[in-house]
């Protein structure tokens, strides 16, 4: 099994890395700084082993109610768009010092899924994203949350990043949350819930073992996590889904430590 591993982390030379809003922010305490800057040192040191390194942050709609002093998050959708705008600034701002510690720039990015399914901004999109790769900078991607609101009200970032994935046809998305992996029934309710280390990405039993018979995408779960994953699949892409709270975590990923869960293409 370790030699399989090993084997799947060797191939990969592109990774999109996506963060959601829970990790980024400490669980909704404004925009953590160090775990950021922690992601920022391991992917420089990614960077300095040859691989290319993509980023799908959310963040922004938590940094833009923290910005606006608003305690609550509101139930409407333009005010949330709206803290998306604010929060924006202030999440790239973060990503930007932390990268600038190793001699990385970074870009923003804002796509949504109309952009990559239309052709000439699907080639744009892909062509510039290429170049950022070659020129050695970090993009840092987020929905255009002022222009649609998908990933706001269904998936934090989980489609958009398979989407990503796809576009540049990544290697491996490595989806990292505040959960382990994911888990034959629900770790929080079950003590004998197994870690589901290795699967088939598109395989329907886990949609049944991520959110239950009759369940429906709820907002940044992990659904539409095994849902990343089937849409990653597409373009042969591996998705991991573990906890981003591991210490050194996708150093240790990529040097073919077994960790999280890995949904592998057929
Ligand atoms: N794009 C949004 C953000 O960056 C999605 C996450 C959310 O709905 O909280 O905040």
């Amino acid at each position: 099994m370790q030699t399989k591993q090993k084997q799947i982390s060797e191939g990969a030379q592109r990774i999109v890395v996506k963060v959601g809003s829970s990790l980024v922010t400490n669980n909704g305490e404004g925009l953590d700084h160090v775990a950021i800057g922690r992601w920022a040192e391991q992917v420089s040191q990614l960077l300095a082993q040859g691989f290319e390194v993509l980023m799908v942050s959310s963040g922004a709609i938590a940094e833009g109610m923290q910005r606006l002093s608003w305690h609550q998050r509101p139930s409407d959708i333009h005010q949330l768009q709206a803290a998306a705008a604010v929060g924006q600034m202030g999440l790239v701002q973060v990503y930007e010092t932390s990268f600038a510690r190793f001699g990385i720039h970074t870009a923003q990015v804002l796509l949504t899924n109309a952009d990559l399914a239309n052709q000439e901004r699907n080639w744009n999109a892909k062509a510039t994203l290429q170049t950022l790769l070659k020129l050695k900078v970090v993009p840092i991607i987020n929905e255009n949350d002022t222009v649609v609101t998908d990933e706001i009200k269904f998936g934090d970032n989980d489609n958009l990043a398979a989407l990503v994935a796809n576009l540049v046809e990544a290697d491996t998305l490595v989806i990292l949350t505040d959960q382990g992996g994911l888990y034959s029934t629900d770790p929080r309710q079950d003590p004998n819930a197994q870690l589901i280390t290795h699967a088939k990405a598109g395989d329907p039993s886990l949609e049944l073992m991520a959110g239950g018979a009759g369940s429906s995408i709820g907002k940044g779960g992990m659904l539409t996590k095994v849902l990343a994953a089937k849409t990653a699949a597409q373009s042969r892409t591996t998705t991991i889904i573990t906890s981003g709270r591991e210490e050194n975590i996708l150093n240790r990923l990529f040097a073919g430590e077994s960790i999280g869960s890995r949904l592998i293409p057929e």
